[in-house]
């Protein structure tokens, strides 16, 4: 039976919840009565989640494993897992269990209704007010007003994407927030819910301020690119080749028939 629906994680020291979140996540899935696949992708752990993952994944034929030679981020981590999925369905969430398990059927039944992209809402958010909420409230107002796509909480990792979306975006830097940007863009109907989000109980958070800096940049760079792409697609007759191959949007016209292919059908 081909696989419908992949569950990407991307885990760099999270050994306090994998017990946790790999039972959760199993009784989920199973209940919700899908084909499946459960791929982490361990982003260079040294805490023992790699040995532990491994152990699950020997154990588990649905739970499968990508591990990296050394830390590159958690952006790289759920663009391998993008890569590898099978399912014609993905769905990203956190390793920490501070995403729950217990929302994928509210993104499955949003994906039923014709969604391309869900988002999802932390908008109960269970970290420090001062350092994470407050800053994280700014990034989202800025990000929403210059992409013009407005969301509540691009930096929540759960999110449910139909592959089609996905396979023609390629990721950089902190850029997997603003994949609903992209598909937006594209034309693909985007769409958002509110989820619970509960306190980190292991483990320690891998960010601190400075990723708001890097998201920011990220967003400009997103932004001066997609208008390249966008005024290449207007001006198609005087396609301006180099600006083009340099843009991490270049697949955006690719992704643009996707969307286009699925209206029409
Ligand atoms: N993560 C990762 N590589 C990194 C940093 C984080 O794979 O370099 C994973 C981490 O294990 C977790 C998710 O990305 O599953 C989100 O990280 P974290 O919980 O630290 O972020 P926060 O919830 O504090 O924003
Ligand atoms: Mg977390």
């Amino acid at each position: 039976m081909s696989t419908r629906i992949s569950i990407i994680v991307p885990v760099y020291n999270e050994l306090d919840s994998l017990h946790r979140l790999s039972s959760s996540l199993g009784d989920i899935m199973r209940i919700s009565g899908e084909s499946y696949e459960i791929l982490y992708v361990d982003d260079g752990s040294t805490d023992g989640s790699g040995p532990y993952l491994e152990a699950l994944a020997s154990r588990d034929p649905r739970t499968k494993l990508v591990q990296f030679s050394r830390n590159f981020g958690q952006t790289a981590a759920l663009a391998a897992g993008f890569d590898y999925a099978e399912g014609d369905i993905v769905i990203s969430t956190d390793a920490d269990m501070q995403n729950d398990p217990a929302d994928i059927p509210a993104i499955l039944a949003k994906l039923q209704e014709g969604y391309d992209v869900v988002s999802c809402w932390r908008r109960n958010r269970q970290d420090p007010w001062l350092t994470r909420v407050l800053p994280s409230k700014l990034a989202n107002w800025i990000i929403s007003h210059v992409s013009g796509v407005r969301l509540h909480d691009y930096g929540c990792t759960l999110k449910g994407y139909r592959r089609n979306i996905i396979r023609h975006i390629r990721l950089y830097g902190e850029m997997h927030r603003f994949i609903p940007i992209y598909a937006s863009w594209a034309g693909a109907k985007v769409g958002e819910i509110q989820v619970r989000h509960h306190p980190r109980l292991g483990g320690r958070s891998k960010y601190g301020l400075s990723r708001i800096y890097k998201v920011i940049l990220d967003l400009i760079t997103v932004k001066m690119l997609g208008g390249y792409d966008q005024a290449d697609v207007l001006f198609r007759g005087r396609r301006l080749d180099g600006m083009r191959r340099r843009s991490p949007l270049r697949h955006l016209d690719a992704l643009g028939q996707v969307c286009q292919r699925r209206q029409s059908s």
